[in-house]
């Protein structure tokens, strides 16, 4: 008799231990399903009409615009999205710049867009996918920029290399068919990523008509993959964001930048909306200057050379990334080299633009109904998620607002 009753206050306590473990356990970690449409303008569900983006919208939460990291170009601000860093502390601060304390021969090494694949060490911070990977929960990644990188050593329990012509209706399956898989294998963080509004954004402009089909076909795309999420047996939180707009440019206000009259002692990476000119390790400050005033006198009204106080305004100066030199402009105008970029459609260009606003919506459990949070940074994204998610580990971001937490169900 007495040895039974310890048995069975010994199945007791095992019972409740066992439920105790599980609240406190991954099974109570919320879903997050972030989508980047690429180059997906703040205004794009008004002026080409995409009707379910607006629908998830309204039933969730969505930010008047969301405002880029300068310079509004895909990398930086991806990994803006993700880190919650700005590109001069995650380091990649334009889709393509040198390094100067990457000596190679009289240049320097390149990074260019996707190289972490190849050399992690291009990219500091932690991206939000090994942060919930930290706390103990598993991610996946339909492709995001240099989500196949292997950044503080790691990657995402799933994750693709890149290419452009993964099927996009392949991408939404996979995602859906991730969260159905058992507890134990399944993500809880699941980033994806579509490119064609930016591809046709920048050939025909925000404008066309070509562009409205594209925003149409996402549209229709993210309606589904809604309406699949509303059918599983778990619920999850879908958060729509962008990394910039885009801006109709001008071909007659292109700048070739092979006719400034640069010396080969400089190293140049022309990138439409600014260009990086870098000395050669045995150029002098004498020399740098020079040229930054031969720079101002060709300028005519056209571009800039951004001063100190400019670059440190949009979180620029001087690294070993930046440039010496860093030239900008406005749209209509745009930078070009030898090859003349052909598109009616550009971004990079000053970050408060309204040209290059970028989206956040988001809707699910985690979110309140039918609100409208005023501009927001993207750097926002990261710690707001991980309030979403109820992390406890959580690094130090260049945040500094709390727009994101508004839009929280407390
Ligand atoms: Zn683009």
């Amino acid at each position: 008799m007495k040895t039974k009753g310890l048995w069975a206050a010994l199945c007791v306590m095992f019972i409740t231990g066992a439920v105790q473990a599980e609240e406190a356990g991954p099974n109570q970690t919320p879903y997050v399903v972030m989508i980047s449409l690429d180059g997906f303008r703040h205004d794009y569900v008004e002026k080409h009409q995409a009707k379910r983006i607006g629908e998830i919208a309204k039933s969730g939460v969505r930010a008047e615009k969301m405002i880029p990291a300068y310079p509004s170009n895909t990398f930086p601000n991806h990994i803006s999205l993700i880190t919650g860093l700005l590109p001069v502390n995650h380091g990649i601060v334009n889709n393509a710049f040198y390094d100067k304390s990457r000596p190679a021969g009289d240049s320097y090494a390149r990074y260019s867009m996707g190289k972490g694949y190849g050399d992690s060490t291009w990219l500091s911070g932690m991206p939000f996918w090994n942060l919930v990977e930290f706390n103990g929960i598993k991610a996946a990644t339909y492709f995001w920029p240099e989500s196949d990188a292997r950044i503080n050593g790691n990657l995402p329990s799933y994750h693709f290399h890149y290419s452009k012509y993964a099927d996009y209706q392949n991408r939404v399956n996979q995602i859906v068919e991730w969260l159905s898989l058992p507890e134990v294998s399944r993500p809880h963080f699941i980033a994806g990523y579509f490119s064609l509004t930016d591809t046709i954004g920048h050939k025909y402009g925000p404008n066309a008509r070509e562009t409205y089909e594209a925003v149409q076909r996402m549209d229709g795309l993210i309606g589904q993959l809604y309406d699949r999420l509303q059918k599983l047996s778990v619920p999850v939180n879908l958060v729509i964001v962008s990394d910039h707009g885009m801006a109709e440019i001008n071909d007659d206000a292109k700048i070739d930048v092979t006719k400034l009259g640069i010396p080969d002692d400089f190293v140049v990476e022309i990138r439409g909306a600014q260009t990086l000119i870098y000395g050669k390790p045995d150029t002098t400050k004498k020399q740098i200057d020079a040229l930054k005033s031969q720079l101002a006198n060709k300028a005519d009204g056209r571009y800039t050379v951004m001063s100190d106080s400019r670059r440190d305004e949009v979180s620029m100066p001087v690294t070993s990334r930046t440039g010496d030199i860093m030239l900008e402009l406005l749209p209509p105008a745009y930078f070009v080299g030898a090859k003349a970029h052909d598109g009616h459609g550009a971004h990079g260009f000053d970050n408060t633009l309204d040209d290059m606003g970028a989206t956040f919506i988001a809707a699910g459990p985690a979110f309140k109904k039918g609100m409208t949070l005023p501009p927001m940074k993207n750097l926002e994204v990261f710690p707001g998620l991980a309030k979403v998610m109820k992390l406890e580990y959580v690094p130090q971001t260049d945040s500094g607002s709390k727009t994101f937490e508004q839009g929280l169900i407390k």
